[in-house]
């Protein structure tokens, strides 16, 4: 490469987006172009677009081991959190009561702001009421605290929102043990978890057999962004954040996006055809990055044990160096990585996951998280060491 050649790309944040399948833009193509109907509609163009999206129904349930009509197609994972949680709790508000959310501190903000908007009443234009809400602290490993979850419990508990793995130290969160306590303690309440970031790598279908509610989003699974689903188990309810034409059982009003779905259906067959395999794939991937940084660079700490999170995560921190100066150095050196969270790149304030896991702010300000993903390789990984060994011990000098 001479020097004023763009360097490769190595494309380390699949926890921000995943690369597009070759299969799901296959699947997707006619609904982009000739078979282009409304699924609303009645005609022969409409019930083509609504057998696709019925289809992809079928599909969707079988992997999340759902039934097809406990499946509401969204428009991805933000949608999908904030339905689950601003949904139920105007479904479960009484006038005159007070009802109870409870949350981990770390979820993604797509859960925590409808929960917080709730708690300060800034939702009652929804119909959600008086709301408490508990954010249950995490261990310096990331994973909740299931004896406070408990103690907050109580019978006017009626939403508990913990999501399955964090988005940016990548942690997994121990999800039949917090059923357990929530099914003892908070028998009322229904339980939402948030498997956008680890829908690749965990069997979902045990996830929808231990909680009422759970979120996905195509785009981390190597789908399209902007479509995502929410898995309501029967009987739960919910009241609609989208009022209009009632399509989704009138659970989420909007003409559908059936390129979208069909994509969604398409990335969630691939990703769990090729689960067993890509957990350890894409985890030896992530142990070569991490053994190589850490012994070629200096003070570099893991955030977390490498056994509680996912493959794909490798949340690192080099002391003395500032992630927005090293993240430059990286895209210079062509390494896509990111600060935590897609949302929080950029922003001055410590990412409030680290500070819940009780790393400094200026520990927290030399973070990166490296994610890698189904079209991760070797010479990516390869790559980025040598990158961001050239960059730490440039920016330390
Ligand atoms: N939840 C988690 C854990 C995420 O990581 C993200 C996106 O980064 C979202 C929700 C939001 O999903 P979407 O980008 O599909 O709106």
């Amino acid at each position: 490469m001479t020097s004023t050649e763009a360097p490769p790309v190595a494309y380390l944040d699949h926890a921000a987006t995943s690369p597009v399948r070759p299969e799901v833009i296959e699947a997707m193509a006619p609904f982009a172009a000739e078979r282009f109907g409304n699924a609303s509609g009645s005609h022969r163009m409409a019930r083509d677009a609504r057998v696709a999206v019925e289809e992809a129904r079928e599909r969707v349930a079988h992997v999340l081991g759902a039934d097809p009509t406990e499946i509401v197609f969204t428009s991805g994972g933000t949608e999908s959190d904030n339905l689950a949680v601003l949904g139920t709790l105007a479904d479960r508000a009484r006038s005159g009561e007070t009802i109870g959310a409870v949350c981990s501190a770390i979820e993604h903000a797509a859960v925590l702001e409808p929960m917080r908007a709730a708690a300060c009443g800034a939702a009652a234009v929804l119909g959600v009421g008086a709301v408490t809400l508990d954010e249950v602290g995490v261990s310096p490993d990331g994973v909740i605290d299931l004896d406070r979850l408990a103690e907050v419990l109580g019978t006017q508990t009626v939403l508990v929102s913990v999501m399955t793995a964090n988005n940016e130290v990548g942690t997994i969160q121990p999800i039949q043990s917090v059923a357990d306590v929530v099914r003892r303690y908070a028998p009322v309440a229904a339980l939402h978890t948030d498997a956008v970031q680890a829908a690749p790598y965990v069997d979902l279908a045990a996830l929808t057999g231990a909680c009422d509610l759970v979120s996905v989003s195509a785009h981390k699974l190597g789908g399209p962004k902007g479509v995502g689903a929410l898995v309501v188990r029967a009987p739960n309810q919910l009241l609609p954040l989208l009022r209009g034409g009632g399509q989704e059982h009138e659970r989420r009003s909007g003409t559908h996006d059936v390129a979208g779905i069909v994509g969604l259906a398409a990335a969630l067959r691939v990703a769990n055809a090729t689960r067993a395999a890509e957990v350890s794939r894409v985890g030896a991937l992530r142990d070569r990055l991490a053994d190589a940084l850490r012994c070629a660079v200096p003070n570099t700490v893991e955030t977390a044990s490498r056994s509680a999170v996912l493959p794909g995560h490798s949340h690192l921190r080099f002391a003395a160096v500032e992630q927005e100066e090293l993240l430059v150095l990286l895209d210079r050196g062509g390494v896509c990585a990111s600060a935590g969270s897609a949302c929080a790149s950029g922003a001055i304030e410590p990412s409030h996951v680290l500070v819940a896991m009780g790393v400094s702010p200026d520990d927290a300000g030399s973070a990166i998280r490296f994610s890698l993903g189904h079209t991760s390789t070797e010479a990516e990984v390869d790559q980025a060491v040598d990158v961001v060994a050239n960059a730490v011990a440039r920016l330390r000098r």
